[in-house]
């Protein structure tokens, strides 16, 4: 038992520097997105109920940049979540009604984040209340959140529900944005452009995993072309290396029943890198991640209350609702991450800093996990290894 909670706590790190997605999760953007078609009635609505799934392909295509997220190539996805990447994406679809509505949709997504990442926001709220960091807490609060407010929806007979659609787009996830030898659209292009990345493989990898299987043969060939972020898969491999490495080493040269302590500490990071590689593998990645994130807030850690799913919720569909009867972006920035905007080119000093309500809610956990967890972790494998390796004078 106690190792099994140590193992979920390793994986749980481990996962937070490999991955991490954002915001709401597709399945919430879906649900506002359908509802706010459902009740507004505007130019930007009747132009784009025929492309729905554009739609909602360019809302949940905003998040494509996110496995770079903790890398310097986070511009990608920031680009894609403020107010200027939507602008440049107007220019971009000039007046081609599916490129638009596209474009709508990744403004839909900015103004949905908003509720989640500014001040005061869902995941805002939840890291300062369970000092967690953004990496280990922010797709857990969002995970806790998605699976309350479908079980609301579900219960209040909701339109997304009923009329099948929630459903329906998130079985066509992201279709459009990939064709049927595994390359980017014109759709896909367009957000390449915006992130100022090619994002092809982000979004095949993204798409599988998401979708739980391989709809197009060329999406297996690229699974592990291409390897961004390649520090991912270095990272398992690293850990089942590693991990082998010292188990062999302190078998071959340990001694006394500490070596078998000893084993069974680097065995459990043994264990995390094969758990992780056949996810990866079998394309289950996204269900193993949101099942140790459910568990996690089944124990009450970062677990979202009813009444706040309801309020988060209703202010994300009003922002909605809002954003499809005005046409107007209200939300400047909504990654909620602090960055440099502006560098002095010839010096490299940042002359803008943006300051997000997501980077300073995790300050006081970043205390919590580097000055705590991770000397423990170290001490812990350094007494260990001094234990097995001891010479004891006869
Ligand atoms: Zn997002």
């Amino acid at each position: 038992m106690k190792h099994s909670y140590i193992l979920l706590v390793l994986l749980l790190c481990i996962l937070s520097v490999s991955s991490n997605v954002s915001a709401f999760f597709p399945k919430d953007h879906i649900a506002y997105t359908v509802n706010g078609f459902n009740t507004v009635n505007s130019p930007i609505t009747q132009r784009c109920a025929p492309y729905l799934d554009l739609v909602l392909d360019g809302n949940n295509g905003a998040d494509s940049g996110i496995l770079h997220y903790g890398s310097s190539l986070v511009t990608s996805y920031i680009y894609t979540h403020v107010k200027a990447g939507y602008e440049q994406g107007l220019i971009e679809a000039g007046s081609n009604d599916k490129k638009y509505c596209l474009i709508i949709g990744e403004g839909l997504h900015i103004t949905q984040d908003g509720v989640s990442h500014l001040p005061g926001g869902l995941v805002e709220t939840y890291l300062k209340k369970f000092a967690s960091t953004n990496y280990a807490g922010h797709m857990t609060v969002e995970n806790d959140f998605t699976n309350k407010h479908i079980a609301q929806l579900t219960a209040s007979n909701d339109y997304a529900i009923t009329s099948g659609k929630l459903n329906y787009y998130n079985s066509i996830y992201l279709d459009n944005l990939i064709d049927i030898d595994g390359q980017a659209t014109e759709y896909l292009k367009m957000f390449n452009k915006i992130a100022n990345l090619d994002l092809t493989t982000d979004v095949l990898r993204i798409r599988a995993n998401y979708q739980g299987a391989d709809f197009y043969s060329a999406t297996a060939k690229s699974r592990y072309t291409g390897g961004i972020p390649w520090w991912a898969d270095a990272v398992i491999v690293g850990l089942l290396l590693v991990s082998l490495t010292f188990i062999v080493l302190i078998i071959w040269r340990g001694h006394s029943y500490w070596k078998w302590i000893n084993v069974a500490w680097w065995g459990i990071v043994f264990i995390v890198g094969i758990v992780l590689l056949v996810s990866l593998l079998t394309l289950t990645f996204w269900s193993l991640l949101t099942h140790i994130m459910s568990i996690t807030s089944s124990l009450g850690y970062l677990s979202v209350s009813q009444a706040d799913v309801q309020h988060f919720s209703s202010v994300a569909q009003q922002a909605t609702n809002d954003f499809l009867t005005t046409g107007q972006l209200k939300t400047l920035d909504s990654t909620g991450l602090s960055y440099c905007a502006v560098q002095n080119p010839a010096t490299g000093v940042c002359t803008t800093q943006v300051s997000g309500a997501l980077s300073n809610a995790e300050k006081p956990s970043k205390w919590i996990f580097y000055g705590l967890l991770m000397p423990l972790y170290l001490a812990i494998s350094i007494y260990l290894s001094y234990k097995s390796f001891r010479r004891r004078k006869k």
